[in-house]
């Protein structure tokens, strides 16, 4: 019998139904606590919709020890998640919706049909089923002076009780898709400790490429190539030349570099191997060998194959006195330096680094200071580069934030009400 002199207990909320929110969302109702999730988009897990439309890479079946280092300065924080909910866990967690799993030639994992619909349509109805509730169109806005959730939606303003809240509001790119970072100002008034959110796995630009290279050859893919950030090894791969600058996959692998090395000094550097599997000793005595009348452009295509992009490329980043020399030329090829000033716009970006410092949360992802306020996903300091390693620690951190909160709440509960 319910204790009559109990007042009934508010719902647990979360706030943004991206995978983050929703794993919270799970958790929390399979600690039997009623559920509601609010989201401020027509419909939810736009972003995760979105991901898996190119295909969507859930997480990477790499060993333990590489996949963890992906999250590079954060390992540590996110290793913590991962005990709870790693990439085997997830694949098992995604098998129990109905859906199976492969692993790519790459070793990046996907649902077996490539697509990110029919695992968000299973889990949802699998949520709905266990009676948590989702409210779309509905804006938080921070909390009234009571300490209510303060929701904006299409009759105006709501006022929501909750016993416990998780925030999954994501990062600060695509925020047509409802991430939009917004939550960032309301944070920083209650003090929690938010590194700004900055682009991740994104483009750059260049002071200016020639109108030639603009014009003839924006939007033109740079194949079998490698590229570097000076001291460390080349990683092999493709981008794409934009019109104004570089952007693509290989360009997403260096990008917390290549950002760092700009907010440190105002310049980051590219090195580009145009030729990653010939020595350079090999391509110099290509070069080396008598031209006659042959333009270098025909000779380097002739002897060498490079040609359209790659060869204006070249020609754009080297002086004249480079290119007629072919041992200067070789090491060019090898290691032709681009430099990039900018990222491009964070709204750009695949993803966010920045967000609510893990030194401002306890190891259940409480805000300290905060008691019962909870951060998950996206939205929290960590980056890693695209390969499934995003989607993996925000679905680890949703369900970390969603069990801690639940046992925070039966530890409230216990002495007071039942
Ligand atoms: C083009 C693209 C492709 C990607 N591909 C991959 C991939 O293949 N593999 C991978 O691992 N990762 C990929 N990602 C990244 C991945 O999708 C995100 O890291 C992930 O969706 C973040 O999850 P989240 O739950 O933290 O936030 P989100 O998915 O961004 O969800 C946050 C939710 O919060 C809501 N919200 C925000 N503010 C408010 C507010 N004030 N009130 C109410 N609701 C609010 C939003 O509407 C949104 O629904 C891709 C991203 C992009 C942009």
């Amino acid at each position: 019998m319910p204790d009559p002199t109990c007042p009934p207990s508010p719902p647990a909320v979360v706030i943004g139904a991206g995978p983050a929110g929703l794993m919270a969302a799970e958790a929390l109702a399979q600690a039997g606590l009623a559920v509601e999730v609010f989201d401020a988009m027509p419909s939810v897990g736009r972003k995760f919709l979105l991901a898996g439309v190119g295909g969507m890479n859930i997480t990477h079946s790499e060993a333990y020890p590489a996949f963890v280092g992906r999250y590079a300065e954060r390992q540590r924080e996110i290793d913590a998640l991962l005990r709870g909910f790693d990439a085997d866990a997830l694949r098992q967690w995604i098998h129990g919706l109905g859906i199976e799993t492969f692993v790519g030639t790459s070793g990046r994992v996907f649902p077996s049909d490539m697509k990110a619909a029919p695992l968000l349509r299973a889990w949802l109805k699998r949520l709905r089923d266990t009676g948590v509730v989702i409210h779309t169109r509905h804006r938080w806005l921070g909390w009234s002076p009571e300490g209510a959730l303060r929701l904006a939606y299409p009759q105006g303003e709501r006022r929501v009780e909750a016993a416990v809240v998780v925030l999954a509001l994501g990062g600060g790119s695509w925020a047509r898709l409802g991430s939009d970072g917004s939550w960032q100002a309301l944070l920083a008034q209650r003090a929690v400790d938010i590194a700004p959110l900055q682009p991740s796995n994104c483009g750059f630009e260049v002071e200016g490429w020639s109108a030639l290279l603009q014009q003839k050859f924006a939007g033109a893919p740079l194949k079998n190539i490698a590229l570097s950030v000076p001291g460390s090894p080349p990683r092999k791969g493709e981008f794409i030349l934009t019109a104004q600058g570089v952007e693509g996959s290989l360009v997403y692998a260096w990008s917390a570099a290549v950002r760092e090395a700009i907010n440190r000094t105002g310049q980051g550097q590219l090195l580009l191997d145009l030729l990653p599997d010939k020595p350079v000793d090999k391509i110099a005595q290509a070069l080396a060998r008598p031209r006659g009348s042959r333009s270098m452009a025909r000779h380097l295509q002739g002897q060498l194959g490079i040609d359209g992009v790659k060869a204006a490329l070249l020609r754009e980043l080297t002086d004249q006195a480079t290119f007629a020399n072919p041992d200067a030329l070789a090491r060019a090829i090898k290691a032709l330096p681009i430099t990039l000033v900018r990222t491009r716009p964070l709204d750009e970006a695949i993803s966010s680094a920045g967000g609510v410092r893990f030194e401002g949360l306890d190891d259940g992802l409480m805000v300290k200071g905060m008691p019962g306020v909870f951060c998950a996903g996206e939205m929290l300091d960590w980056e890693a580069p695209t390969g499934g390693y995003l989607l993996t620690a925000c679905f680890a951190s949703g369900l970390r934030a969603g069990r801690a909160a639940a046992h925070w709440l039966a530890l409230q509960a216990s002495g007071n009400c039942p």
